[in-house]
């Protein structure tokens, strides 16, 4: 079948788009011999691919209709030539081990600029007069050959740095996080031994010793709740969180009577809204009481006696919002950027229950970003704070 020429180079523009994704080199020359031999109206063609640095080559690709098995192109031989001038090299009579198989052949070397890879074969089993127009299309091969093989080498090259990138990010994180981690149990731990010590020494009545370790035991276990929670498995909090239908106003309520004791302690008022419509959201209700807890809580905990704190909700269409606000001691400018990490603790209040892990707020923002959604804050010391979270619904569904 004969193609015209718009044909043969809208075959030729295929195979690159075809090739750009592809995953091997040698796929990518291969495709490009095959394209060769349906442009050229060619019997039979194979590819030459450079190894290393020398001028050594392999050979990458033999098309099904090849009569015989070529030989590794010899040094100075014409394949080399025509690879080093960047030119096609187009053979009217061919050496004479070879010319029982054929009568002409071109080769292209498959290259651009500096990027030189190999080449390119095409045999006529019968005589074949080169026209004007395959001169151009051979080298437009050539070179559509080794552009599709230099973007696939980039594509690869970017993403494996950028995957080892992540990787060693992910890593640094994790040291990061069991160094502090082992920290902060190390400490309640020291304490635990010392008065331990203290006791048996009798520096020290075994009942204050028994309480100050009552104290550290309590804190270790609400650091070491707060620690699974903070380690429990994302992927597994996928499959289940954002399938469930909830409803923020109802995790509202029932929040703000769990902390009504809390608030009480300190004569400290939560005020919620009242009489409105349900706010429906993907996600898990249980994490997302976890979260408006911990914010309620720290309203509270940093919260003024005699105050209050407000809960917000807010629906347009495209997010529910939901603020926590309270009128307590606020936050400076200098330990904003820093409490959403974890173990982070910008005031030293006091803690009779040893409840304060500084991981609260980490914990709150992975609920938050586990449901597609953003935490913020703004505050203004001694005056108070409004923390914020933010559920888009485009990117729940
Ligand atoms: P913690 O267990 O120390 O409360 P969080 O992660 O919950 O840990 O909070 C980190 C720090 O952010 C707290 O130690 C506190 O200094 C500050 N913080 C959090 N919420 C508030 C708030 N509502 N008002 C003032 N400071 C707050």
């Amino acid at each position: 079948m004969k193609l015209s020429t718009p044909k043969k180079i809208a075959l030729l523009n295929q195979t690159t788009l075809d090739l750009l994704v592809e995953k091997n080199s040698l796929t990518i020359i291969g495709n490009f011999t095959e394209t060769g031999l349906k442009i050229f109206e060619a019997d039979f063609g194979f590819a030459w691919w450079k190894l290393g640095d020398e001028n050594k080559y392999e050979l990458a690709y033999k098309s099904l209709s090849t009569p015989y098995n070529p030989n590794l192109p010899r040094e100075r031989g014409t394949s080399f030539e025509a690879i080093k001038n960047n030119e096609p090299l187009f053979v009217k009579s061919p050496r004479k081990e070879i010319e029982a198989y054929m009568k002409s052949y071109i080769i292209i070397p498959v290259s651009y600029d500096n990027y030189k890879y190999g080449s390119i074969v095409l045999c006529f089993k019968k005589k074949h007069i080169f026209t004007h127009e395959e001169r151009g299309l051979a080298l437009s091969l050539g070179t559509a050959a080794a552009q599709a093989v230099t973007f696939h080498r980039l594509v690869l090259s970017e993403k494996g740095a950028l995957l080892v990138k992540e990787k060693l990010a992910e890593e640094k994180l994790k040291t990061e996080f069991i160094a502090d981690a082992t920290h902060e149990i190390r400490t309640p731990l020291a304490i635990i031994r010392g008065n331990v010590d203290l006791a048996h020494s009798k520096l020290k009545s075994e009942k204050s010793a028994l309480k100050a370790i009552n104290y550290e035991v309590k804190h270790l276990s609400h650091l070491l709740a707060d620690l699974t929670m903070l380690t429990s498995r994302e992927a597994e909090f996928n499959k289940k969180a954002l399938t469930q239908t909830v409803d923020l106003l109802d995790i509202i309520k029932k929040t703000a009577k769990r902390a009504e004791v809390l608030a009480h302690q300190k004569n400290i008022s939560i005020k919620i809204p009242s009489r409105l419509p349900p706010v429906h959201i993907k996600g898990d209700d249980a994490y997302l009481e976890k979260l408006l807890l911990n914010l309620v809580k720290n309203a509270i905990t940093y919260g003024k006696e005699n105050g209050w704190v407000k809960i917000g909700i807010e629906k347009n269409k495209n997010k529910a919002t939901i603020t926590v606000e309270d009128n307590g001691i606020g936050i400076s400018d200098a330990d904003i950027p820093h409490i959403f990490e974890r173990f982070y603790r910008a005031e030293k209040i006091r803690d009779p229950e040893g409840k304060r892990t500084g991981l609260g707020l980490a914990i709150s923002k992975w609920i938050v970003k586990m449901h597609r959604g953003t935490l913020t804050v703004s505050s203004t010391p001694q005056k108070g704070s409004i923390f914020t979270a933010s559920f888009p619904f485009a990117a729940q569904s």
